[in-house]
């Protein structure tokens, strides 16, 4: 297990012994499973978690050390004795980061409605990140025509389509994120009305104070520690602060304290955390929405692509130093 900050030699690449005749083939008697053929992985900040041992366990498995770590992915199925699945449907949810990957009982396996959408979507966009910037922001954070919307790691993943839905809405958004390269991003490709790097701000209360001289209605929240604080600062009365994570924290041994949580109280702010499997039995609305908005040039989508499996954990480590610019996918296979 590890403590403090993860590092790429905390994982291990492996070549297997085992044929791939045997690997591409469900197991003779084993009914309900699928092999899948791995073709996109999907680096998430949330696997940091589960590289730490849980006691008690946390909503999501730790990894087991030495076996195959798993993730979201998009995969195509070779075999099936799953009622649901059959060889050749294209599918995104939870796989191995290995090249193919038998699954007994898949519990988190949509199949994918539009293959005519870059298939690396179904780890971004169009799958679990784009479904958590979505619900994150319309669901938990009840927003409004015109109100002011901040968001951190507004580069990333989900904090780039959480801007572009603020935006079809008509807020106001700013979003933050660690190199000018990304704010420019932010500022030209993903319509934000405005952006900051936040590692050049010697006071990020003063930064949020200048970008939003009124306040805040409605942050996102992807960092946590000294960006929330900042945050908590500059919000108005009867906010809300939807709590999707908080990055600075996942390779901290104790999370920091908040010193200004005291300000929810007066300013009625509402802070609500979620987590998006909760919601997944609403993922189908969503695909169509997200597709129509592609489809009309509503959204756009940067992705960062790291080539091969071997790149997966630097890929993975990268996330925590800010290294993608967009979101971080790692392919196994074109097809
Ligand atoms: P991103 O694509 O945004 O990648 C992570 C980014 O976080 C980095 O690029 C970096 O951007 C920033 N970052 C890393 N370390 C720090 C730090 N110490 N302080 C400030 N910023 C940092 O990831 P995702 O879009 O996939 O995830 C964004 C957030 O959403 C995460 O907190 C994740 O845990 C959460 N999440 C929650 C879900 C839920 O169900 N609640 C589901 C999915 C994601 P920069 O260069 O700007 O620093």
């Amino acid at each position: 297990y590890v403590t403090g900050k993860a590092e790429e030699s905390d994982m291990e690449v492996v070549a297997t012994e085992e044929e791939a005749a045997v690997l591409k083939k469900v197991p003779e008697g084993s009914k309900d499973a699928v092999v899948l053929k791995n073709l996109y992985l999907s680096c998430d900040p949330y696997m940091r978690s589960r590289m730490t041992k849980h006691d008690p366990p946390s909503y999501n498995p730790d990894f087991v050390p030495g076996e195959v770590i798993t993730g979201f992915g998009v995969s195509k199925v070779v075999d099936s004795t799953h009622p649901n699945f059959k060889v050749g449907d294209l599918v995104w949810g939870t796989t191995g980061w290995e090249e193919y990957t038998l699954i007994t009982n898949p519990l988190i396996l949509f199949k994918i409605n539009h293959p005519d959408m870059p298939l690396s979507y179904y780890t971004g966009i169009l799958g679990m990140p784009g479904f958590t910037a979505y619900v994150g922001f319309h669901e938990i954070a009840s927003p409004k025509k015109g109100e002011y919307v901040f968001i951190s790691a507004a580069a990333g993943a989900v904090g780039q389509l959480v801007g572009q839905f603020a935006k079809i809405l008509g807020c106001y958004v700013v979003g933050a994120a660690g190199s000018d390269e990304k704010v420019g991003l932010l500022k030209s490709k993903f319509g934000f009305d405005d952006a900051f790097n936040y590692k050049k701000e010697p006071d990020l209360s003063l930064a949020l104070k200048r970008c939003f001289p009124e306040g805040i209605d409605i942050y996102f929240e992807n960092v946590g520690g000294a960006m929330l604080e900042a945050v908590l600062d500059n919000m108005r009365l009867h906010g809300r602060i939807s709590a999707c994570g908080m990055i600075s924290q996942y390779n901290l041994l104790e999370p920091e304290g908040i010193r200004n949580i005291v300000q929810i109280i007066p300013k009625r702010i509402r802070m609500e955390g979620f987590i998006v499997s909760d919601h997944f039995a609403n993922y189908r609305k969503f695909e169509e929405t997200a597709v129509q908005y592609i489809k009309e040039g509503k959204i756009t989508y940067v992705e960062d692509i790291a080539e091969g499996l071997e790149k997966a954990p630097s890929a993975l480590i990268g996330l925590f130093e800010g290294k993608n610019v967009g979101k971080q996918v790692v392919v196994v296979s074109h097809g």
